[in-house]
C-alpha cells in the first residue's frame, strides 16, 4: 500500500541488533534526537514510510531486503532501505557530506575539502533515494527530505514523481551566498531545493541566507519581505534577523519558505528530571563537588562546537582569577561521534591537549578543574548533571540549532541555574535571557562566564523563567504542528500551479 508521508532521512529508524543469531530491529527507547521526532509523524497518517541506506557489500545480492515492515511504539510503518557499498556511504558522506558541505553550511572555508569528492557517486546515491521515495509514495503524498547529505533528492524527485509534495529542511545553518557559493554543484543543488513545494530552516537568518544564495544563482522572485515571529528576531545578536521573504517564485512555481526552530520534548524531559533516581543522582553529584560551583559543557567532538577555544577560555580564566581555584569544576563532555575522520581525530587530540595542560598546571592531588569524558553519556544520565550544573556552558562556534541549551533549561524545575549559550548557536535567537558570549572574542568568552558565576539568585531565576517559558511554548509539538500545516498549505500552492 502506498504511503501518504515517506520520510527521506539517511538513517535507518532502529537500530539492528542480533539476537540468537537473527537480526531484530529494536526501538531506540530514547525519545530524544531527531529519529524519534520524525517517527512521531507516522502516528498523525494511516500508512507511512521511511528512506535510509543500509551497508550492503553485494548490493545486487537477490537476500537483501529492500523494504521491512516495523510495527512499533510509533505505528506501523515500512521502511525502504537502499542497499550501498561501504564506498558508496564514504564517498556520498563521509566525503562529500562532511568533508565539503558541512565545513561550508558551517562557514570554516578552511576545512573545506574538494579534492576527493566524486560528485557522480553523491548524484547516483541521491538518484537512488528518489527512485525509492517515488517507489513508496501515493499520488499527492508528501515526501519530506531531510538534510544536506540528500540535496539532491528533490530534483530528482520531481521529474520520477510531478504530482507529489516535497518539503526539505535543513538542520543546519546555512551560510550566505558568498560562503555557500564556494561549492562548484551550487547551482545543481539550489536547482534542486527550487523543485520542492516547501524549504524549511531552524531560524530566520538561514532563511534570508538561502534567498540570497537562490537569487544569485537564479531568476527567482522573493516575496515581500515580512516581520518575523517576535520571538524569534533575536535582535541585536549575531544570528538576529528582523523581516524575511516567507516565499519565492521560480518558472512561475512558488516555493514556500518555512522558519521553524525545532523544539525539545519538554514534558518527557521535566518527567526524567523529576525521577527520584534522577534527584538522588543529582544529590550525590553535588555532594560530591564540596563548595565547588559546576560548569558543565556537552557537545560532539567537532570544529564546530568550539571545545577547545572554550577550554582555552577556561584556562585563561584560572590564570586571571586564582581565586576560582579550588572553587570551580568544569565537566566537559566531547562525545567523538566520527572517529575514523582526521579532522575529528585532530579535534579531540586538541581537546584532551587542552585539557590535560589545565589540570596538569592548576589542578592538584584534590582538586581536578577539567574532568574530560569523550564517552556518550545517557540520556537519562546527563539529565542529572543538567540539574546539578550551576552554569551550562555551550558556546559553539556555528550551530544550527544546539538541543543541549534547550534540554539544560527544560530539566530545570527547581527555576535556578545559568545559560551561557554562543550568539552563534540557532537556539541563541530564542533563548535571549541566556548570557550570551561571542566565541570569537576571548573577553566576551571569559566575562561571560563569570557574570554567570557571580549572578545572583533573583536574576537566575528571572532569567531561567523566561527561557523556560519559550522553550515549553515552542516545544517539540509545537514543532510537529508548525511542519503539519505547512505541508498542508502545500494543496493551495499546488492549486496555483495547476
Ligand atoms: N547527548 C547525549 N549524551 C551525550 C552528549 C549529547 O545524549 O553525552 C545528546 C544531547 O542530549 C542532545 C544531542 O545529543 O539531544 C545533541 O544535540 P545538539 O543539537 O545539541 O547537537 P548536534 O550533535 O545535533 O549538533
Amino acid at each position: 500500500m502506498p504511503s501518504e508521508l515517506v520520510i527521506v532521512y539517511h538513517r535507518q529508524p532502529y537500530e539492528e541488533v542480533e539476537e540468537d543469531g537473527k537480526i531484530v530491529f529494536k526501538e531506540n527507547k530514547s525519545p530524544n534526537g531527531i529519529v524519534p521526532t520524525l517517527k512521531g509523524f507516522f502516528g498523525r497518517v494511516e500508512k507511512g514510510a521511511w528512506v535510509a541506506w543500509k551497508h550492503a557489500d553485494d548490493p545486487s545480492n537477490p537476500d537483501f531486503e529492500r523494504v521491512v515492515e516495523i510495527e512499533d511504539s510509533y505505528g506501523k510503518y515500512s521502511v525502504s532501505r537502499l542497499p550501498l557499498t561501504p564506498e558508496q556511504v564514504k564517498s556520498f558522506y563521509h566525503v562529500t557530506s562532511k568533508e565539503a558541505f558541512w565545513p561550508i553550511l558551517h562557514s570554516f572555508k578552511e576545512k573545506y575539502n574538494y579534492d576527493p569528492v566524486d560528485w557522480p557517486t553523491f548524484r547516483e546515491v541521491n538518484w537512488a533515494f528518489a527512485e525509492a521515495a517515488a517507489a513508496e509514495a501515493a499520488e499527492g503524498a508528501v515526501v519530506w527530505v531531510h538534510d544536506y547529505n540528500l540535496w539532491l533528492v528533490p530534483g530528482y524527485l520531481r521529474q520520477l514523481r510531478p504530482d507529489v509534495r516535497i518539503s526539505f529542511f535543513h538542520h543546519t545553518p546555512f551560510p550566505s551566498a558568498d560562503m555557500f557559493n564556494v561549492l562548484p554543484w551550487r547551482r545543481e543543488i539550489v536547482g534542486s531545493l527550487l523543485a520542492c513545494d516547501v524549504v524549511g530552516f531552524h531560524i530566520p537568518r538561514y532563511a534570508a541566507n538561502f534567498l540570497g544564495v537562490a537569487e544569485s544563482l537564479f531568476d527567482v522572485e522573493a516575496a515581500p519581505r515580512t516581520p518575523v515571529n517576535p520571538d524569534f528576531v533575536g535582535a541585536g545578536t549575531a544570528l538576529g534577523e528582523k523581516r524575511v521573504a516567507k516565499s519565492l517564485t521560480y518558472e512561475g512555481r512558488k516555493v514556500q519558505i518555512a522558519v521553524s526552530p525545532v523544539g525539545v520534548d519538554v514534558d518527557y524531559i521535566q518527567s526524567r528530571a523529576e525521577q527520584a533516581d534522577t534527584v538522588s543522582r543529582a544529590e550525590a553529584i553535588r555532594a560530591g563537588l564540596g563548595d565547588c560551583k559546576m560548569i558543565l559543557s556537552v557537545g560532539r567532538t567537532d570544529y564546530t562546537k568550539g571545545g577547545a577555544d572554550q577550554l582555552m577560555s577556561f584556562e585563561r580564566l584560572l590564570e586571571e582569577h586564582p581565586e576560582l581555584h579550588r572553587k570551580v569544576r568544569l565537566m566537559h563532555v566531547s562525545v567523538s561521534a566520527n572517529r575514523n575522520m582526521t579532522v575529528y581525530e585532530e579535534i579531540q587530540n586538541e581537546i584532551e591537549q587542552v585539557a590535560g595542560r589545565i589540570n596538569g598546571r592548576f589542578g592538584t592531588f584534590e582538586w581536578q578543574p577539567v574532568a574530560l569524558i569523550s564517552r556518550a553519556i545517557p540520556f537519562d544520565e546527563l539529565v542529572a548533571y543538567y540539574r546539578s550544573a550551576d552554569v551550562a556552558w555551550i558556546t559553539p562556534l556555528a550551530d544550527g540549532m544546539n538541543l543541549v541549551a534547550k534540554e539544560f533549561a527544560a530539566c530545570r524545575t527547581d527555576g535556578d541555574g545559568v545559560l551561557v549559550l554562543s550568539e552563534f548557536a540557532g537556539a541563541a535567537i530564542e533563548l535571549t535571557s541566556a548570557v550570551l558570549a561571542n566565541p570569537f572574542s576571548y573577553k566576551s568568552m571569559d566575562r561571560a562566564l563569570i557574570q554567570a558565576m557571580d549572578m545572583e539568585e533573583d536574576e537566575r531565576r528571572g532569567r531561567m523563567e523566561k527561557m523556560r517559558e519559550t522553550i515549553r511554548r515552542y516545544d517539540i509539538k509545537s514543532w510537529a504542528e508548525d511542519q503539519m500545516a505547512g505541508f498542508a498549505g502545500v494543496d493551495r500552492a499546488a492549486g496555483d500551479r495547476s
